[in-house]
């Protein structure tokens, strides 16, 4: 990808309540045919139809776009919700999250991030010692924003995730997130499970391990969902961090392990 790139954003909702997000970075010969498809995902979310779509499309500075390489993924092959939610406890406190904090996240995603238990636009940012949220609006969020796979990366990761029936948008992008999410100063880990009712998985990411999935994280028909990036800087670099992740564009071009499944909970 050599041509000038432009971001491309898509937001939905309805009553003021989000519905759908989704990011890409695309050549202008590709932009309005992605915005077509964008427009048509709004339309079809299983979240509902929306009231309003919004795009925002910008031209990025070619020298501006930072060349990344995507997160080792393995999955560890929970049977239940609950097991899932144990596994992925543990895996914020290997990450280095306070067990304390770790539960309290864990907690707050059940119960719905937003005020008013809804779900947040964007995630939230948790100090990852103290707990404390420092995210500016807690509907909002922080929205990770401005990054995607190199063309020739994603038909590749595709190839080999279908090995493993794991080529779906959810594990894609979420993989694309998570690799920008994890190349922020001082982030420790992040925790998510999706808002999409027919969809339980979830994943735990950290700098040491990368991308670990967990088949059960909700249960289905659950709309409730979120993000937690917990982190460990301080207030004066609050800033610093939520523009790199919402405005720094990164493209990866290189893979990062497919690692076979770890043990699950029962042969551990
Ligand atoms: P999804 O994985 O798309 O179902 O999203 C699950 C939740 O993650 C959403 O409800 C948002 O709270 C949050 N989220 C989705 N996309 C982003 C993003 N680009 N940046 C930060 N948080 C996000």
């Amino acid at each position: 990808m050599n041509s000038p790139l432009y971001s491309i954003r898509m937001h939905a909702t309805r009553q003021g309540q989000h519905l759908s997000g989704a990011e890409h970075l695309t050549p202008a010969e590709q932009l309005d045919a992605l915005a077509a498809k964008l427009v048509r995902r709004a339309l079809e979310h299983p979240r509902g139809t929306p009231e309003s779509i919004q795009l925002t499309v910008d031209l990025l500075e070619a020298e501006a776009v930072q060349r990344a390489t995507l997160p080792a993924l393995a999955t560890l092959p929970v049977t239940t919700v609950a097991q899932g939610r144990q596994a992925a406890l543990s895996a914020l406190v290997e990450a280095g999250v306070s067990p304390a904090v770790a539960q309290a996240g864990i907690d707050l995603l059940i119960s719905g991030a937003a005020p008013g238990g809804g779900v947040m636009r964007g995630a939230v940012l948790m100090q990852a010692v103290s707990g404390e949220r420092l995210e500016a609006d807690p509907a909002r969020g922080v929205r990770v924003s401005r990054m995607d796979l190199d063309p020739s990366a994603a038909t590749t990761l595709r190839q080999q995730l279908a090995v493993r029936g794991l080529d779906n948008a959810h594990v894609r992008e979420a993989l694309v997130l998570a690799g920008k999410v994890l190349l922020a100063p001082g982030m420790v880990a992040e925790l998510c499970w999706s808002d999409d009712p027919d969809y339980s998985a979830g994943y735990v990411a950290s700098p040491t391990f990368g991308y670990r999935r967990f088949p059960h994280l909700k249960p289905l028909g659950e709309e409730r969902g979120g993000r937690i990036f917990f982190w460990r800087g301080v207030a004066s670099e609050i800033a610093a961090v939520v523009a790199f992740l919402e405005r720094t564009p990164v493209l990866f071009d290189a893979l990062g392990e497919l690692l076979p499944d770890l043990p699950s909970p029962q042969e551990a």
